[in-house]
């Protein structure tokens, strides 16, 4: 198979991914919190691990994609109660919307989604085995980890002591005042008044267990005590993430995780999003907009998944503009092809565009490469392309568009109603005698009705503009 490499936050530097056994490469994702929609960062880190997803199958390995559903922590909690649901209805309405717009951005299924509340016998045994090795103790129906007994804590990332003193219990509670350490972090969760009918009994009396832990518990139970590769957007570096490791280190004395794999943060306007500053989108509001679903994949896709990436309207202009010129240069090798097939596994012209994806994804040096491509591919294609080479391209192209995920395809070409091609027409006669102000004042006019006036080698053609019902 072909070579595959990633950077791996661990030891900072970009190394080979392999299957440890042989096989199937063992990835664990730690998926969305099911209490609302997910966001277009959360999916900017799906979509990264979808495209390593792909790259490793194009690659010729196989893989185990363990993508979990948190559905107990405070905010489903706080969310069912709100919406006077169980938590499980709650929960589940929110996965299957989280499930919808997933397979519109083109996201594989995962081998295995578990939801955390299906592995609470398996995570209370976890907390078990550390308390019996005295790596967690209860204090107040709560169980909390000892960081102090696992010598590696903060090796992942690379945090000095102060820091980890500070703010390693993350999402933390206010009465968790019975920790040992401030450091410490809770395994499991007593019951709370607020948890109201969300508990489970434990030899702790009753309670939840706690976010960190679950984690570790559904991926060691999955995939196995050490895996190949995990990952997750930035954010989860610390604490989570150097909590899973201390947790399951410190209950199997194995190594927990081979290759760490992080996605930095999508901004919005160079803001983090949120929704006090009114600028966190959804994949509905991208619809709403007059978007395709593919069109934000591709924005999603145009920044290195290790370098945060700035959303922004005008981001999804370009990759609309990119994926109709995709689309002719594929139409134009359809024709030309007359039905010949090429040998599958072909990537012609395409191929630096697959070794830029498989040398730490760089996606944007790939998407770079196949611009280029379909511009030589157009060139040698007019100049007069043979059957057997335009299907050689076409196989190019068409597997490259697979690995990431996108289709450029469009199903629907709204063609424009004869009055505003008139006015186009009136246009390009303007532009022909030089008037420029009738030229503007046309363009303008077509843009009000929600027409764009786009003008190439083969003269003007009139698109939809994106936002237009
Ligand atoms: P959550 O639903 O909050 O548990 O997050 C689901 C995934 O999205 C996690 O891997 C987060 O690290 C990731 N994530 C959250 N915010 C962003 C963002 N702005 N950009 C990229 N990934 C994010
Ligand atoms: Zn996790």
């Amino acid at each position: 198979m072909d070579e595959v490499r990633l950077f791996d936050t661990a030891t900072r530097q970009i190394q080979a991914l392999s299957a440890s056994n042989g096989k199937a490469l063992k990835f664990y994702a730690c998926g969305p919190t099911v209490y609302g929609p997910a966001h277009i960062g959360n999916f900017r880190t799906f979509i990264i691990q979808d495209l390593l997803s792909r790259v490793w199958t194009a690659a010729g390995g196989k893989i185990e994609h363990v993508r979990n559903l948190t559905d107990v922590d405070d905010k489903t909690i706080r969310g069912a109660r709100e919406a006077k649901l169980s938590l499980d209805a709650f929960t589940k309405k929110w996965t299957e919307i989280f499930e919808k717009d997933g397979q519109a951005l083109g996201l594989i299924a995962p081998m295995k989604e578990p939801k955390a509340t299906d592995f609470v016998p398996q995570q209370i045994a976890l907390v078990k085995r550390l308390v019996d090795g005295k790596h967690a103790y209860e204090a107040g129906g709560s169980v909390y980890f000892r960081v102090k007994s696992f010598l590696g804590y903060g090796k992942l990332s690379r945090l000095d002591e102060r820091e980890v003193r500070e703010g390693a219990s993350g999402r933390a509670d206010a009465d968790e005042y019975a920790r040992e350490q401030a450091a410490d972090f809770v395994l499991w969760k007593a019951h709370k008044k607020e948890d109201g009918e969300v508990f489970w009994d434990s030899p702790w009396g009753k309670g939840r267990p706690g976010w960190h832990l679950e984690c570790s518990a559904m991926a060691m139970q999955i995939l196995g005590e050490t895996i190949d590769l995990h990952g997750g957007g930035s954010d989860l570096i610390f604490p989570h993430h150097e909590n899973e490791i201390a947790q399951s280190e410190a209950a199997t004395g194995k190594p927990f995780v081979k290759h760490w794999f992080h996605v930095s943060h999508l901004l919005v306007e160079n803001r983090k999003m949120s929704k006090s500053l009114g600028n966190l989108y959804t994949l509905k509001d991208v619809i709403r907009q007059g978007w395709d679903a593919f069109d934000l994949r591709l924005v999603l896709l145009s920044g290195h998944y290790r370098q945060p990436l700035n959303f922004s309207w005008d981001t999804m202009t370009a990759a609309r503009h990119g994926r109709e010129r995709l689309g002719r240069v594929r139409a134009g090798l359809v024709e030309a092809a007359k039905g010949a097939k090429a040998e599958v596994g072909e990537w012609g012209t395409f191929r630096a565009a697959w070794d830029a994806l498989r040398e730490d994804l760089e996606t944007p040096k790939a998407l770079a490469a196949v611009y280029t491509a379909a511009t030589s591919v157009e060139l040698r294609r007019k100049a007069g392309m043979s059957v057997e080479e335009a299907a050689k391209e076409l196989a190019g192209l068409d597997h490259i568009l697979k690995v990431l995920g996108v289709n450029v395809q469009f199903e629907k070409q709204t063609e424009a109603p004869p009055e505003m091609k008139a006015l186009a027409k009136a246009r390009e006669a303007a532009r022909t005698a030089k008037d420029w102000k009738e030229s503007d004042r046309l363009r303008d006019e077509l843009a009000a009705a929600g027409w764009e006036v786009r003008d190439g080698a083969g003269g003007w053609r009139l698109v939809r503009k994106p936002g237009t019902p």
